[in-house]
C-alpha cells in the first residue's frame, strides 16, 4: 500500500511539474506582440502613432491598439518648403521615442509609413518639385532608423476619408464582433458609423448612404469580413479649419481692398491680429490676383450675426445637379444617413465649448452665439491657460463647424443628434492612420474569420 501511495504521489508530482513547466513556458514565451508605426503628416503638425497587437491574432478584429502618440514639435512638413531637410530633422525626437517603446529585437520588422494629407496636396499644387523634396527628406530621416520603412506618400482625399471610416468602424466593432458564445458575428442590426474629419487644410465626410451613390468619383467599395460596403466619401480641399479661416481673412480684406485696418466680426472685441499679405496669400485656397506687400491689421468686433454671414459667404451652396439638396461647391452628396463620429478639428473646438455631450442643435447655436459676443479681456480672464491662437479663433471655428455641418452637409435639427463628437475610442485616437495600417498590413480580411472550434492550449 505504501509503495502504491508513493507511486500515486510520484505520478501526481510529475503531472504537477509538467503543468508548472507548461505554465512557465507560457509565461516566458507569450505569443508575441507586433508593432506598426504611422506618421500623420498633417498641414498644421505631424504626429507619430505606434500600434500594437498580439501576433497570433492578426486577423481578429478590435485587437490593434495604440501604444503611443508622439506629437512632432513645429509646423507641418509642408511648411518646410524652403528648408526640406529640417522637415526630416523635425521627426527625430518622435523616432527616438519610438525606439524606446518598440523592443530592439522587433524594430527591424516594424512596418513604418508616412502619410501626408491636404497640406502637402496644396504644396504639390503650388510646386510639385518642392513637395517631392520634402517627401524625400522625411524618407531619408526615417531610413536612418532600424525599421521596415514602407515609404512616404501623399494620400488622396478619398483615401483619407475611407481610412478614417475604417478606423471608426473597426474601433467601434460595427463590422464584426466576437460574441459571448465564441463566434465571430456580424453585429445584428448595428449600422456602420459615418466619419467626419476636420483637418487644417481639408475636411472629409464618409458614410454609407441609404440609397445609391450617383457620382462614381465619390464611391468607394470595400469587402470586409465577408460583407460588401458601398461608401460615399468626399474630401473638400481648402475647407479644413486653418485654410477656411484664411479664406475668411482674405474675404474680409477683399471687401475693403485699400484698408490696412479691417474689422473682423468673429474675433473678440479688443483683440487685434497682424498679418503680412505674403503670409495671408501663401496658399492656393486664397490666391490673390495682385496684392501689394503690406501688413494688415484685423480688429475684432465680436458680432455674432455678422460672423455667421461672413462665414456663410465662404460656401457656394449650389447643389449638384437638379434637385439634389446636399454637398456644396457643386459636389454631389446623398442625404446624410445613420450615426456619425466627428473627430480632430470638430472635437477640439466643440470640446472647448463643452458641446461634446449630445447638446441639441439649438443649444449649440445659442452657446456659440453667446461665446462670440465675449470680449478679449473677458476671454483671457476666463481661460488663462489657452493659447492666444486658439482662444482668438474658437468663435470663428465654431461658426465654421456649424455652417459646414448644417448648411454644407445638411444635418438638420433632428439629425444633429446623430453626430457624436469624439477624439478617441478605447484609448486609440480616431483618424485615418489606424485604417491605413489595417489596410496596408492586410489585417482586415475580405472574408469572415473561421468560427472558433474548441481547440485547446
Ligand atoms: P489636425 O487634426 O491636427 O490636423 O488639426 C485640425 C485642426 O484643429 C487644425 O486647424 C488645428 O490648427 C486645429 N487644432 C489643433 N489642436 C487644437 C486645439 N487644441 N484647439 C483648437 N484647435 C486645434
Amino acid at each position: 500500500a505504501v509503495v502504491g501511495s508513493l507511486f500515486v504521489v510520484a505520478v501526481f508530482s510529475i503531472i504537477a511539474l509538467i503543468l508548472i513547466a507548461v505554465e512557465v513556458k507560457n509565461v516566458l514565451l507569450p505569443p508575441g506582440t507586433k508593432y506598426a508605426m504611422v506618421f500623420d503628416a498633417g498641414s498644421s503638425h505631424t504626429a507619430l502613432y505606434i500600434y500594437q497587437w498580439p501576433a497570433d491574432k492578426e486577423n481578429d478584429t478590435g485587437i490593434v491598439s495604440q501604444v503611443e502618440a508622439c506629437t512632432v514639435a513645429g509646423p507641418g512638413i509642408s511648411s518646410y518648403i524652403n528648408n526640406p531637410s529640417k522637415a526630416g530633422a523635425s521627426l527625430k525626437v518622435c523616432l527616438d521615442k519610438a525606439m524606446t517603446v518598440i523592443p530592439a529585437n522587433q524594430q527591424r520588422e516594424t512596418p513604418t509609413y508616412l502619410g501626408a494629407t491636404a497640406g502637402m496636396r496644396l504644396l504639390r499644387e503650388l510646386n510639385s518639385t518642392k513637395a517631392d523634396q520634402v517627401l524625400a527628406e522625411v524618407s531619408k530621416a526615417i531610413q536612418e532608423y532600424p525599421v521596415d520603412f514602407q515609404g512616404a506618400r501623399i494620400l488622396t482625399g478619398n483615401e483619407e476619408g475611407s481610412f478614417g471610416w475604417i478606423t471608426v468602424n473597426y474601433l467601434l466593432e460595427t463590422l464584426i464582433k466576437f460574441s459571448f458564445s465564441g463566434k465571430w458575428v456580424h453585429p445584428y442590426g448595428t449600422e456602420v458609423l459615418g466619419a467626419l474629419d476636420l483637418g487644417g487644410a481639408s475636411t472629409q465626410i464618409t458614410f454609407q448612404p441609404s440609397g445609391t451613390i450617383e457620382d462614381n468619383s465619390t464611391k468607394v467599395f470595400f469587402r470586409l469580413y465577408g460583407t460588401n460596403y458601398s461608401i460615399y466619401t468626399h474630401s473638400y480641399l481648402c475647407y479644413g479649419r486653418d485654410q477656411a479661416l484664411k479664406m475668411l481673412l482674405a474675404s474680409l480684406s477683399k471687401d475693403n481692398i485699400t484698408a490696412q485696418q479691417i474689422s473682423h466680426p468673429c474675433y473678440p472685441e479688443g483683440y487685434e491680429m497682424n498679418i503680412t499679405t505674403a503670409a495671408l496669400y501663401d496658399s492656393p485656397c486664397v490666391l490673390a490676383t495682385s496684392t501689394p506687400s503690406k501688413t494688415l491689421t484685423f480688429r475684432g468686433t465680436g458680432v455674432s450675426a455678422e460672423c455667421r454671414s461672413s462665414i456663410q459667404k465662404l460656401f457656394n451652396f449650389t447643389a449638384y445637379g437638379a434637385g439634389k439638396m446636399r454637398g456644396f461647391s457643386g459636389v454631389y452628396q446623398p442625404l446624410v444617413h445613420g450615426q456619425f463620429f466627428a473627430f480632430s478639428g470638430f472635437y477640439y473646438t466643440f470640446n472647448f465649448l463643452n458641446l461634446t455631450s449630445g447638446q441639441s442643435f439649438s443649444t449649440v447655436n445659442t452657446t456659440i452665439w453667446e461665446f462670440c459676443a465675449k470680449n478679449w479681456k473677458e476671454l483671457q480672464a476666463s481661460y488663462p491657460q489657452e493659447k492666444e491662437v486658439h482662444l482668438s479663433n474658437y468663435c470663428a471655428s465654431a461658426f465654421y463647424i456649424l455652417t459646414l455641418l448644417h448648411g454644407g452637409y445638411g444635418f438638420n435639427e433632428q439629425t444633429w443628434s446623430n453626430i457624436h463628437f469624439r477624439q478617441q475610442a478605447g484609448n486609440t485616437d480616431i483618424g485615418w492612420t489606424l485604417g491605413y495600417v489595417l489596410n496596408l498590413s492586410n489585417m482586415i480580411p475580405t472574408e469572415a474569420p473561421e468560427q472558433v472550434t474548441g481547440h485547446w492550449h
